[in-house]
């Protein structure tokens, strides 16, 4: 009886018309058919590539595409850690078959910050440090960190540098800062009474009073 029924249903695809399918449905959606979208199109179905192939994606890599999942691979981080100055977001994304979003994301995660014109925010850490010393304004602490009183602003009057234990404070808002002035008007007091046994050494030109 299953040997009648399965030579009048069961049609039989080789690997190659599979992949071969698999091609053409990704052509037509434009992007890679997932386990669920292949079964809207006639041909072989998901659990028989599945069956062929013993797992959905590797008939998919063996397709020469790119795999439905968000977390990137290692060949591809690395391919946008290479190129992520020489080339927009747009561009990486097309390449590896991704959104755009997906390589900005990866971007804003490790560190790797462009503007406009694809200067990176070092640039503006070392402008900072430029400007303000290397120790921390309010507390003279030679150990810095870069604050910015409005987030992600590119005026250098939006920032100043400060420790780990006042930039805490800040960023705790313990005290308020908003902008320069409260530097020593405000923080600088209360990091003192804070730590009132420790001497600071004020030598880069701050003062409590
Ligand atoms: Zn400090």
């Amino acid at each position: 009886m299953n040997k009648t029924r399965d030579k009048r249903f069961k049609k039989d695809y080789s690997k190659r018309d599979i992949l071969e399918y698999i091609k053409g449905v990704s052509k037509y959606l434009g992007h890679t058919p997932s386990f669920r979208e292949i079964d809207d199109f006639p041909g072989p179905s998901a659990r028989t590539i599945v069956r062929r192939f013993s797992y959905w994606n590797a008939a998919i890599k063996q397709a020469g595409l790119r795999p439905q999942v968000k977390q990137l691979l290692t060949g591809e981080r690395t391919y946008i850690r290479e190129n992520w100055r020489k080339m927009t977001d747009k561009k990486v994304a097309k390449k590896l078959g991704t959104t755009s979003e997906v390589i900005k994301y990866y971007r804003m995660n490790f560190d790797l910050w462009k503007n406009k014109k694809g200067t990176a925010r070092s640039t503006f850490r070392k402008q900072a440090i430029k400007l303000y010393g290397e120790s921390c304004e309010s507390c003279g602490v030679k150990f810095c960190e870069w604050h910015h009183f409005v987030p992600r602003s590119k005026d250098s009057n939006d920032w100043c540098i400060l420790c780990p234990t006042c930039h805490a404070a800040v960023t705790r808002r313990l005290v308020k800062v908003e902008r320069r002035s409260d530097i020593h008007s405000k923080l600088a007091p209360f990091v003192q009474k804070l730590y009132s046994g420790i001497k600071f050494n004020s030598d880069n030109g701050s003062s409590y009073t």
